[in-house]
C-alpha cells in the first residue's frame, strides 16, 4: 500500500501516519518523490483498510501496490531514483540514474598493485569515473585465482586516492560486508549471490550503494525481488545490473538480455547498469553491445579492462585493451548524446 502525503503535509501529520502503520503491525518506509512524502507500507498489509488511511490528516491519496516488489516498484516511486555516491575528499560528485551515463571499468580481478594502478590510470584517461576490480572472486573452480582479499581492497583504495576514481568491488559473504563497505564506494553482489538472502540482508543493513547483478538463471522479477530484500532493510541505494543469462547459445558466454534494460526501467525506479563484458564473454563484441545498452536506456556500464588480457588471471577473453576501451567511451558518448543524455566524464 502507498500513502501519498499532500505536498504541504506537516511533520506531525507524516508522523501520525507512520505511527498508525506501526500500530497495525505493518512496516512504513518513508520516501520522497515529486515533492511529496510517500509512505510505502510493507509487511502484513492485507488487513489494512485504504479508507482508514485516506481519512488521516495530510493524506492526499492511498493506493494499493500491485507488484510483489513493493519498494523496488515504480508504483511506489514514480520518479527515477538517483543514487549519489558518498562524497570522498578530492573526488567529484557522482550521481547514478540521472541525466549522465556513468562508466565503471577495470579488471575482473585485482591481481597486483602494478596491474591495478596501470589499469586505473588507463580507464581514468579514457573517461571512466568508477574503478571496478574484484578482491574476493567467486570462481567456478576452487583451484582458480580467488583474489587478493584484504590486500586487494587496500590496492583499490590506493588507486582511488591516486587517480580520483570511486571503487566498486564484490562482497561475497555477510560477515565481510562491514569490512568491504569500509573500502568500497559501491558494494557489488555477484550473479552467483543474487539470491543469497543472508548477504542481501547484510547489505540492506549498511548505508552504502549496492550494485546487484542479475543471476545467470534468474528472471527479471526474481532480480527485483532480490532488490526488495535490500530495500526493505533500509538501504535504498540499489542499482540493478543486467549481465547476461544462460541460454543454449554457445558462441557467447551468456546471452545479453537487452530486453531487461528498458523493462527494468519501466517496472522499477532504480538505476539500471549493463555489463556487456560478462553478458557476451568476448572482447570483440563488447563495444557494439555497450552502444546498444546505452541506446536501450542503461544508466551506466560495467566494463572489464586489462592492460594485457592474455595474462589476466580471470576473464581475459572478455577484457578490453585500454585502446579499445578508449574507443568504446568515445562511441558510447555519441550514443548518449543522440538519445538526449550525456556521458559523465572525469573532471581532474
Ligand atoms: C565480475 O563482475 O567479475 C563477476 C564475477 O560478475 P558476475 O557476478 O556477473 O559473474
Ligand atoms: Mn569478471
Amino acid at each position: 500500500m502507498l500513502v501519498v502525503m499532500h505536498p504541504n503535509a506537516t511533520a506531525a501529520e507524516i508522523g501520525a501516519v507512520i505511527a498508525r502503520v506501526q500500530e497495525r503491525g505493518a512496516t512504513p518506509h518513508t520516501l520522497y518523490s515529486n515533492g511529496r512524502t510517500l509512505i510505502v507500507v510493507v509487511g502484513a498489509t492485507s488487513h489494512l483498510l485504504i479508507e482508514e488511511f485516506e481519512r488521516l490528516p495530510g493524506v492526499e491519496r492511498v493506493t494499493p501496490i500491485a507488484q510483489p516488489y513493493k519498494l523496488a516498484s515504480r508504483e511506489s516511486h514514480p520518479e527515477d531514483t538517483v543514487i549519489r555516491l558518498d562524497p570522498h575528499p578530492g573526488l567529484p560528485e557522482v550521481a547514478i540514474g540521472a541525466q549522465d551515463v556513468v562508466i565503471m571499468a577495470g579488471p575482473c580481478s585485482v591481481e597486483s598493485r602494478s596491474q591495478l594502478l596501470e589499469t586505473a590510470h588507463a580507464v581514468k584517461e579514457a573517461g571512466a569515473v568508477i574503478l571496478r576490480g574484484g578482491a574476493f572472486k567467486p570462481r567456478t573452480s576452487p583451484y582458480s585465482f580467488q583474489g587478493l582479499g584484504l590486500k586487494g581492497l587496500e590496492i583499490l583504495a590506493e588507486a582511488r586516492e591516486t587517480y580520483g576514481l570511486y571503487i566498486v568491488t564484490e562482497v561475497m559473504t555477510p560477515d565481510m560486508v562491514p569490512m568491504v563497505a569500509e573500502y568500497a564506494d559501491i558494494l557489488q553482489i555477484g550473479a552467483r549471490n543474487m539470491q543469497n538472502y543472508g548477504l542481501l540482508h547484510a547489505v540492506g543493513q549498511v548505508q552504502r550503494p549496492v550494485l546487484l547483478k542479475r543471476g545467470m538463471m534468474s528472471t527479471v522479477q526474481e532480480l527485483l525481488m532480490a532488490a526488495e530484500y535490500i530495500l526493505t532493510g533500509g538501504n535504498y541505494r540499489v542499482m540493478l545490473c543486467e549481465r547476461g543469462i544462460r541460454t543454449f547459445e554457445k558462441l557467447t558466454r551468456n546471452t545479453f538480455d537487452l530486453n531487461a534494460v528498458p523493462l527494468l526501467k519501466l517496472l522499477s525506479h532504480l538505476p539500471v547498469i549493463a555489463d556487456p563484458s560478462h553478458a557476451t564473454g568476448r572482447w570483440d563484441i563488447v563495444l557494439p553491445m555497450s552502444r546498444a545498452a546505452v541506446a536501450a536506456g542503461a544508466d551506466g556500464l560495467l566494463i572489464e579492462v586489462h592492460p594485457r588480457p592474455e595474462e589476466a588471471l580471470s576473464d581475459g577473453a572478455q577484457s578490453l585493451r585500454p585502446e579499445l576501451f578508449f574507443q568504446l567511451v568515445q562511441e558510447v558518448r555519441r550514443v548518449a548524446d543522440a538519445i538526449g543524455r550525456s556521458l559523465l566524464l572525469p573532471t581532474g
